[in-house]
């Protein structure tokens, strides 16, 4: 029997995340769960990004330090409000404080990094560029340039042992198919984590663009959140 092709998957505990995890493993692939503790108010999800990489059949999951908080520059990294009751023509427009500061180019390279070392040669990673336009590296025009670079940065890739590809299948996905999709490959989303503002408990404000995404995508899907019943 061959080995599995093995692949990073960016795992923040979130309900994109999670749902590309299901969809790495359910391609076949031996995934390496990757986490940062990057100093973000919502440690919460690190529990959970635990719990799923478990769940799913990850082959292993590491989590990874770096203080983001040392320079701030979000309201996720530094004493700063996340904005609250937002409506969805307001998500629409700028880039809200929840941006962190180029944080999508310091996971993948990491995940670049792990990557060549595990001789993998797929990395995922669940942005998405439709249901929330605001951040810059969640674009599909960033990806394809992260690739090209990434391509030229490594040894692995330089010495053409591999052709590293960034996986983002749901970047033109909305919340509801991303729902959809994640409930056909038996994701449990009762145990992820969206709120950029939780309790320490983990119950989500109800009232981030985050939560309020969340909620129009389960609404959407015509499914009820199953996170709320953990709080009951
Ligand atoms: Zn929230």
């Amino acid at each position: 029997m061959s080995e599995a092709r093995k692949a990073v998957v960016l795992l923040s505990g979130g309900l994109d995340s999670t749902t590309i995890l299901a969809i790495a493993r359910a391609q076949g692939f031996a995934c390496h769960a990757m986490s940062f503790r990057y100093g973000q108010r919502h440690v919460v999800e690190l529990e959970l990004a635990r719990r799923v990489a478990g769940a799913l059949g990850a082959s292993e999951h590491i989590v990874v330090d770096i203080d983001l908080r040392q320079f701030g520059g979000s309201s996720l990294t530094a004493d700063v409000a996340v904005p609250k009751g937002r409506a969805m023509a307001q998500m629409e427009h700028g880039i809200p404080s929840t941006y962190v500061p180029a944080r999508n180019t310091v996971f993948l390279s990491l995940a670049l990094a792990w990557a060549e070392t595990l001789g993998a040669q797929d990395i995922f990673i669940g942005v998405n560029a439709l249901d929330y336009s605001g951040y810059p590296d969640c674009r599909p025009e960033y990806i394809q340039a992260y690739e090209r670079m990434a391509n030229l940065a490594t040894r692995a890739g330089v010495q053409g042992q591999q052709r590293l590809s960034i996986h983002t299948p749901l970047i033109e996905l909305s919340k509801a198919q991303i729902i959809a999709r994640g409930l056909e490959l038996g994701v449990d989303y009762a145990w992820t984590s969206s709120c950029y503002d939780p309790t320490p408990e983990g119950r989500p404000c109800g009232q981030c663009d985050s939560c309020l995404l969340r909620a129009k995508g389960f609404a959407e899907a015509g499914v009820q959140d199953p996170l709320l019943r953990r709080f009951d």
